[in-house]
């Protein structure tokens, strides 16, 4: 059984560069046994359960070029800002991203807020990981760097597995874009824990475009519900240019609830995760609607 013993148990050596250009010289010499640290809010404490034991830790919280959110047509969100510094840049008002806002205030904890990178949140590859659901609703895609290039990807396609993401050892993630979002959109997004502040059960994020009594498009994506942050396709497509009532919201809500691909082991039973994948599909989809049609 894993245990947090509270102490990291074995020796490591410290970086800490000052640029995102010698982040990735280090990285290409150590790739393999080295462990990029920004908050170190999930990375110390799997050390001191011993899934990692890095011979190298590379400290990119002092890194400038990694904090700035800017941007018009694409808005361009350093991978280095602290999950505050990003909640506090989505207030509610930014009826777009409020789904953005709600999974980060959803985290609570101030310390962890202020330590915590949005970065961090989604290199964890934890399908759990409450910024994972609103941004792909977005179609967010990520910036990964190293000293062959860059590369620009799908969110979507990021996560490979339970705790896994296609990063390379030798890669950097700077940057996560947004493209603007159109005319009519809100989001929302809805998270059940054991207790308010916990790591989630199961979250869904809804972002819908309306115009009048039309959806125009909705996308729908869940965490904790799959190996891996999900999109639900299937139930996004029943809503599409579709005049809403209640009947097809209920509708929607099964097939969210049948396309999910909840774990067979951990507390929460399956059938219970989709229960809750219904439930909380709805919840988010009237929120956001009615914040598009400015509270209607
Ligand atoms: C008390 C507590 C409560 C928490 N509650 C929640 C919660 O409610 N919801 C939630 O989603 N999470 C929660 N977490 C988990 C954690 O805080 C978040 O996942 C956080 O965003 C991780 O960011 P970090 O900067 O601390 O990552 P770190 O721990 O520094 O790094 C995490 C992983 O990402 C890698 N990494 C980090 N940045 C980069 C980068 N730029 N490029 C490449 N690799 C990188 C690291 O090598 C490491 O493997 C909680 C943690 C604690 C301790």
């Amino acid at each position: 059984m894993e245990m947090n013993t509270r102490i990291i148990s074995h020796e490591f050596e410290y970086f800490a560069p000052n640029s995102i250009q010698e982040t990735l010289i280090l990285l290409d010499q150590h790739g393999s046994e080295a462990k990029i640290i920004a908050g170190g809010t999930d990375l110390v404490s799997q050390m001191k359960m011993g899934k990692h034991t890095p011979a190298y830790i590379i400290d990119i919280k002092r890194i400038k070029e990694l904090q700035y959110i800017a941007g018009d047509m694409v808005l361009k969100i350093g991978a280095g800002n602290n999950l505050r510094g990003v909640m506090n840049f989505f207030l509610p008002a930014s009826v777009p991203y409020a789904g953005l806002y709600e999974s980060i205030r959803s985290i609570g904890k101030t310390q962890v807020l202020n330590m915590a990178t949005i970065g961090g949140n989604l290199c964890n590859g934890s399908p759990k990981a409450d910024t994972a659901p609103p941004l792909l609703t977005y179609d967010a895609r990520i910036k990964l760097v190293s000293l062959k290039g860059e590369r620009i990807l799908a969110l979507k396609d990021f996560h490979s597995g339970p705790n896994r993401t296609i990063m390379e050892a030798n890669e950097l993630m700077t940057e996560i874009q947004l493209d603007k979002l159109p005319k009519g959109t809100s989001s929302a997004f809805e998270k059940k824990a054991r207790v308010g502040a916990d790591i989630s059960k199961i979250t869904c994020a809804v972002t819908v475009v309306r115009d009048g009594d039309v959806c125009r498009s909705c996308r729908i994506a869940l965490g904790a519900a799959a190996p891996v942050p999900m999109r639900a396709f299937q139930a996004e497509s029943m809503l599409t240019g579709k005049i809403m009532n209640d009947a097809l919201t209920e509708e929607t809500s099964q097939q969210v609830a049948q396309e999910i691909n909840p774990p067979t082991v951990g507390r929460t039973h399956p059938e219970y995760r989709r229960h809750l994948a219904a439930v909380m599909f709805k919840d988010g989809f009237r929120r956001a609607w009615q914040q598009a049609g400015g509270g209607k």
